[in-house]
Parts: structure tokens; sequence; C-alpha cells
């Protein structure tokens, strides 16, 4: 299947089973803008529970905060974002539609190394064991002249980012003939910058000087709240304060349903350290994040990381972790090294000290900052696409069938346990029911008794629900049930006083915790 129609899928599968809505749907929708369903927020709930354990329950030194989305506008002037949160916006006046000029720049390189990575991934199946990937990178000539040709543009790329050179920005546009998609012309108007912070007014309005901003990241709300915790919290160096909440952007380009919105969530943590280890713990949080990713099962070759060559002006060191998405890999997470930039700002900017004493240095210092963030939004989408898969499936008089299906994690999955009267008759009604009551404590079951079992069974694979239990009339007799695994389609017959240990184990948190 073309990854377009795969990605067509996954946006219309979210809609038809309560994931995701488009906003404001009967008013023709809200671009950018998206709503979770019946099972998405439950899915969003567990991606959010999953990072929050991980961060908060398994570092002693880690804690949670939940600060406001408004906060003083001299924050976004201290953080740089009033001055410096801007994106480069190119209009093709064909089309009138407006891109990001440096994402326009992306995909070309992303076109390149495409090129660079089915030319070595073919080879590779024609050598089998004996191939020499690095041998064949330096020697192949169309390998070595499209990484010539990558290399030189993301030397000009890079250059002209780190310097804000618009009109270099588009000259590279156009001498590497880039064409709007749409149009397919190359008639493109400058480049210029674009502030994406939302703002507003807060209290009276009068003219210029209530204006507030929401907030277009959740890390300031970590930094001027850094000592507030430190000293409350008697945190000593290194610690960490980690945080989710919704943030906003007002995206130029926002086609990609909820890779990029411009009203989402992110769960981000601020790790404080002693100047000079910085490094160090990028090293260390690089490693635990990847893992984060990888503990999900969905393949270690479908993540790679991508290190920044520009690099924003705080940091010294970042890097994107990036997912095989069906429109190519992409970023799911950033992580940061953002020196003492924020801190030293705020101090500045307001006028407080935000130092920390270090006991076992005898002296008070900024410390520096490692930063983990992560989208919710991003990262739901990064799963239903890891997930969804359409198998065929032969049924029972022999023909076949398709089966689309969602692979969550267990402990992902919105509702774990399906439970299904075979007929809707003879008790076996009740007995579902009682189990229902009975496990309802501990998982998210779902009673299901309508049409037949087979398609029982397709819807709750639709959904994702790992675990399907059948009553049926065996049950009566000798109080067992079939469980049938979504994944393997195998089932087993099991007894009702068993079922809340097999499904603990599969789906409990603390199963997928243990993997970190
Ligand atoms: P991009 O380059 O894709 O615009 P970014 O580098 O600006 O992202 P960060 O500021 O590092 O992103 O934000 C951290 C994370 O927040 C990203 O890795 C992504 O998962 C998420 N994120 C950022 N912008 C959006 C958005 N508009 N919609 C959804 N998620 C977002």
């Amino acid at each position: 299947m073309a990854q377009d129609d795969v990605f067509k899928k996954l946006v219309a599968h979210c809609k038809e089973y309560g994931y995701v809505f488009p906003s404001s749907e009967i008013y023709d929708g809200l671009s950018a803008v998206y709503d979770y369903g019946q099972y998405g927020v439950e899915l969003k709930n567990n991606i959010k529970k999953y990072w929050w354990e991980s961060m908060v329950l398994l570092h002693e030194n880690i804690v949670g905060l939940d600060s406001a989305i408004f906060m003083h506008p001299t924050i976004w002037k201290a953080s740089g974002h009033v001055d410096a949160f801007n994106d480069p916006l190119i209009d093709n006046k064909d089309s009138k539609k407006r891109y990001r000029a440096d994402v326009l720049i992306e995909e070309q390189l992303a076109k390149i190394d495409d090129k660079i990575t089915k030319e070595v991934e073919k080879a590779k199946e024609r050598f089998g064991a004996s191939f020499d990937e690095k041998k064949f990178r330096e020697t192949n000539p169309r390998v070595v002249a499209n990484q010539a040709k990558y290399d030189e543009l993301n030397a000009r790329f890079s250059k002209a980012l780190n310097s804000s050179d618009l009109s270099e920005l588009r000259q590279i546009i156009i001498d590497n003939e880039i064409v709007c998609p749409i149009s397919g012309s190359r008639n493109w108007t400058e480049v210029r910058q674009f502030n994406l912070m939302f703002s507003t007014e807060m209290g009276s309005t009068l003219e210029g000087s209530n204006k507030i901003y929401l907030r277009p990241e959740t890390a300031q709300g970590i930094f001027v709240n850094f000592l507030n915790v430190q000293k409350t919290g008697r945190m000593k160096i290194p610690f960490g304060i980690a945080q989710i909440g919704k943030a906003f952007r007002n995206e130029i380009v926002a086609r990609q349903f909820i890779f990029r919105m411009r009203e989402f969530e992110q769960m981000e943590m601020q790790y404080f350290v002693r100047p000079g280890t910085e490094l160090e713990w990028f090293a260390v949080w690089k490693d635990a994040r990847m893992k984060w990713h990888q503990a999900l099962g969905f393949g270690e070759e479908n993540y790679r990381f991508h290190d920044h060559t520009k690099l924003a002006h705080y940091a010294n060191a970042a890097t994107d972790i990036e997912y095989r998405f069906p429109f190519g890999f992409k970023e799911v997470e950033g992580i940061h090294s953002r020196t003492d930039y924020d801190l030293s700002q705020h101090q500045q900017y307001s006028g407080k000290k935000l130092q920390y004493f270090d006991p076992e240095k005898g002296e008070s210092y900024i410390p520096y900052v490692i930063e983990t963030s992560i989208g919710v939004d991003r990262m739901f989408l990064q799963v239903i696409a890891a997930a969804y898969g359409e198998e065929n499936i032969k049924k029972d008089d022999g023909t076949s069938d398709i089966r689309v299906v969602l692979r969550l994690p267990s402990f992902l999955a919105p509702v774990k346990l399906a439970v299904m009267p075979l007929v809707k008759k003879d008790g076996l009604p009740e007995i579902a029911e009682k189990i229902v009551h009975d496990l309802k404590f501990d998982f998210n079951c779902q009673y299901d008794d309508k049409d037949s079992i087979g398609r029982r069974y397709r819807r709750q694979d639709a959904i994702g629900t790992p675990y399907c239990i059948t009553i049926d009339h065996q049950t009566i007799d000798d109080q067992t049930v079939t469980i049938r695994y979504r994944d393997s389609m195998e089932q087993e017959r099991v007894n009702i006083s068993g079922l809340k240990d097999i499904i603990f184990e599969k789906v409990s948190i603390g199963t997928l915790l243990k993997k970190l």
C-alpha cells in the first residue's frame, strides 16, 4: 500500500472508531485543532501515565509540577520567544499556499537521504550476509554522489539558518528547484519571519498594556518555579521537574493531522545539573528516552537519533528521536542541553537570584539544564501508526477477509478486555455481567452482546482490545471461559477465578516499566 494511503487510512480509522475527531466539526472544523473521542482520551491518558510514572515514580530525584498556561508576559521576553520564536515562511504565488522555508529544504534533504537508503537496502538484499555497508557507502558512485549533494545542501542550509539569512534560504529553494507540491511551480515570494505565539488580553484591554501569551512550551513554567520546588522539596542537584500540559503554537503549515497542531500537549522534564556535567547527563537522557520508546515493542529499526547541526543559541547539544512514520522519519521527541541560559535570563529579567547552593562544592551557581520534550499528540500518532495493521485472514467457509487490527501495547489499550456471552440467553449474559462487575475495579472492561461473535471480535480488534473473554454453555458446567488473544487470534480455556491474575500480569504498567 502506498504510504500516503496508509496515512489516510489512519486518519479515517481514528475518526470511525472514536479516537480523534476534527475540532468543531459541525462548523466545518478548525484548522489544525482536534478533539479526542472516547477511546482516544483513554489512549492519551495511558501514554501520559507511562511517561509520568517513568519519570516521577522511577526516579526519586524527579518530581512533578502543574504550572498555569498564562504567565507573566516578561517571561516570554526573557526566554527569547517574543523576539526569536519565529519560523521562516514563504508563499507560492500560484497556489497561494504557505510553507515553512526550512521544512521545504528539509524535505529536499530527506529525498536525497531516501535515495541513498534505497540504494543501500537494495544492495543489502543482493549481497546478503557478505554485505559491507560502510564500504558500499564509500565506493558506490551513486551513493557517493548523492551523499556529496546532501552534505553540500545541508552545510549551506545550516549556515543560512544559523545566521537567519532569509534571502539565502530563498536562494537555496530556487537553486534546488524546489516546487510547490500543489501548483508544481517555482513562483515563490520572499521569505519572512513569522512569530508562532498566540496572544490575548488579560483584564481591561488598554492598548498594548495587558497583552499576554498562551504558552508555546511548558518548560518556562518549570524554570520560573525552579527555586520553589528545590527549596520546598529540599532537592539536591542533580534533580528533575516533570510537567504535562497544553502548549499553543500558531503553526504556519499544519496539514498533517495531529502531527502538527495549533493546540497540543507536551510532556517535558528539565533536569538540573552541576555546570560542566551537562554533556554526561545529556548522554544518559538520550539513552533513557530511546529505551522508553523502544520498550513499547514497535521495532528498534523504526527509531533513530537525529543530532542537530544547527544548535539554538542557548544549547550546547541537541538531538531528536525520530520514528519512521508512513510519511518518513520524523521527530517525536527532542532532547536538549540548554546550558544555564533560561535560568540566567530569568534571573536577569526578574532581578531575583535563581541559584543553587551546592553543599558538596561549598558554592552557589546557576544549574545547567538537560531537557527532554515530547508531544503527547505526536506520540499518540506514532503509537497508532505503529499499531495499525491490515491482515488477510481465512474465514471458516474457506473465503478470505481483511482484518483491521490495532496492535496496541496492552498497557496503552483503551479497553483491556471485552466480555461476551456467546448467545443472549440461557443465563450466559448474567455470567458475563458478573465477570465485568468483578473486574471493572481493576481494568477497563467492555460488555458486548451485539452481532455474531466473529463481528464482535473484529470490532474489538479495530479498537485494539488485547483480550476477549467469551462465555459459552460449557461455562455453566465448569466455570471456564475462553480468552482470545488479539494478536495471535489464539484462544485458550481458563478458569473464571484465574482471569484477574492472567490479565493483570499482561496489562500492568509495572510490566512495562520494568523494561526500562
Ligand atoms: P518541529 O521541528 O516539528 O516544529 P520543534 O523542534 O519545534 O518541532 P520542540 O519545540 O522541541 O519541537 O517541541 C518538543 C516536542 O513537542 C516535539 O518533539 C513534538 O513532539 C511536540 N510538538 C512541537 N510542536 C508541535 C505541534 N505543533 N503539534 C504537535 N506536537 C508538537
